[in-house]
């Protein structure tokens, strides 16, 4: 095993120096690059192989999430099915025994591996509204700074607004705002957010060229989204996003410090309110990837997009993850049908279409567990806003699958290609409500309104509430239930669900 980072330095720096000592005098130095490499978020791995372990049965897959956690290993994800048996990916310090599954070396230097996948690549703003932007990976403060230009290019078209709370870090959440003059709350509205979790870099991307270019759509043409309101959150977890471009390019939840725990971090799309610490891919173990943190909402960043959610009624939401090729429709925490399933498959297909229509890309279409390609999640955002009324969606950015590009950052030539993708998609939501019931419209089912639609009349819902921690934090939560707290955040044991990784990241 490789020393530490900074020993490595220490150690490369000190044979430089005595090299040097030893110089003929004038000698020139060794060129820079012979120094040491410049830290990257992929040290922690060097070294480090990655194994991949096949369990078989229900069972055994939930008793290695388990031993899993007990490791100090982190997981990638599950990356393959063998009839009843998985294939999950993880990397450890070592090769080590598992009790509850076979192990196998898939590569000797996890670092090494991973590395290929590059690292964020600085702006040249002079190169301002080109698409080389997404041609690399960008910071977060990069992404800032083109969010701004787009806006202040398009004055009376977008705004771009700070959100409440900031994160753990300090760190503020940007939506940006695109309102058309005849909107009021009640009328169609679309939220669309990206990266939740922090290794999913395609999806700060994705984002990013979303609010760039309805913004640019919009400006063009002012009967687009004519009564409608659009927000786009495209970075919910920035301290993840830093922390991942920087320290620990595996890194999914966020920076939350925990409790009693070493282990850092709430996993945001376990957070939400709907079927919150559930019985699918869900852990009370604060070190887990799937950790559902002490309460419902607890973490600012849910708070923040959950206020966007809870501000006026949604009509559709876009939750935007990475990785799979896939778009996901209500439930999932689920298999049972939601009662507008006819019309949310409607929509959900029209995407797939959409999307399709730009490169040909085949993306899977379904709801709960997408017919056993996936596997289900309680504690969701999408399953949040459904149950506010909206239909909520998920998308999987490519790759399709983990192997020949790392999984999490793909080739950088990929970026683009699925920017323009989803762009499409979100044009088609928008088009829905164009298209929709021609003979007389109904009003789509809206949250504060109605619940669900059955044969073209909407179902009285309950009352909407609020979240804890934003605005107005009312007695009664989203579930008409006070909050459940995690048993493992004290001292009882702490418990994993299976499914918490797949062939997916949901
Ligand atoms: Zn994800």
């Amino acid at each position: 095993m490789t020393a530490p980072r900074g020993v490595r330095l220490a150690l490369a720096c000190a044979a430089l120096l005595a090299r040097a000592s030893t110089a003929r005098p004038g000698a020139a130095l060794p060129p820079a690059e012979e120094h040491a490499r410049a830290p990257d978020p992929y040290d922690m791995f060097d070294n480090s192989p990655i194994l991949l372990l096949k369990a078989c049965g229900q069972g055994e897959q939930e008793l290695l999430m388990g031993e899993i956690e007990d490791h100090p290993c982190t997981l990638i994800d599950q990356v393959g099915k063998e009839g009843a048996c998985s294939v999950t990916a993880v990397i450890c310090p070592k090769p080590l025994h598992f009790e509850h599954a076979v192990a196998e070396v898939f590569k000797d230097d996890a670092g090494a591996y991973l590395r290929g996948a590059g690292l964020p690549r600085a702006w040249d703003r002079r190169s301002q509204r080109s698409d080389d932007f997404y041609a690399q990976w960008r910071s977060y403060d990069d992404i800032l700074t083109r969010l701004q230009d787009v806006v202040d290019a398009a004055p009376g078209v977008a705004v771009l607004e700070s959100l409440e709370p900031a994160t753990h870090e300090g760190r503020v959440i940007k939506a940006v705002r695109i309102r058309d003059p005849a909107w009021a709350p009640g009328a169609p509205r679309i939220v669309v957010n990206s990266l939740l979790h922090a290794r999913e870099w395609i999806a700060s991307m994705v984002g990013t060229y979303l609010a760039e270019y309805c913004v640019d759509k919009k400006r063009s043409d002012p009967s687009w989204m004519a009564g409608m309101e659009l927000v786009i959150v495209p970075v919910v977890n920035p301290d993840g996003l830093v922390y991942s471009q920087t320290s620990n390019a595996m890194w999914r939840k966020n920076r939350a410090v925990n409790a009693g725990s070493s282990c850092r971090g709430v996993d945001l799309n376990r957070n939400w309110p709907k079927d919150w610490n559930g019985g699918e891919s869900t852990s009370t173990n604060q070190c887990s990837e799937t950790y559902v943190g002490p309460s419902w909402a607890s973490e600012p960043e849910t708070q923040a997009l959950g206020a966007v959610l809870l501000e006026a009624p949604v009509n559709l939401h876009l939750d935007i993850h990475s990785y799979g090729e896939m778009i996901l429709g209500p439930w999932s925490y689920t298999n049972a049908d939601h009662p507008d399933k006819a019309t949310i498959d409607a929509i959900g297909t029209a995407m797939q279409s959409a999307i399709q229509s730009v490169n040909g890309k085949s993306y899977l279409y379904g709801t709960g567990d997408a017919g056993g390609a996936l596997y289900l999640a309680s504690g969701v955002a999408p399953d949040l806003s459904t149950h506010l009324g909206a239909y909520g969606y998920t998308i999987e950015l490519p790759p399709a699958n983990a192997w020949g590009s790392a999984g999490f950052q793909p080739a950088t030539s990929e970026i683009l290609p699925a920017c323009t993708e989803i762009f499409e998609a979100v044009k088609a939501m928008v088009e829905w409500f164009r298209v929709q019931d021609p003979t007389p419209a109904p009003p789509p089912c809206l949250q504060h309104q109605c619940r669900h639609r059955r044969q073209g009349r909407c179902v009285a819902r309950r009352a909407p509430t609020t979240l804890p921690g934003t605005r107005d934090a009312a007695s009664e939560s989203w579930e008409g239930k006070t909050p459940r707290h995690a048993s493992g955040s004290g001292k009882s044991p702490s418990r994993t669900r299976a499914g918490g990784t797949s062939a997916v990241e949901l």
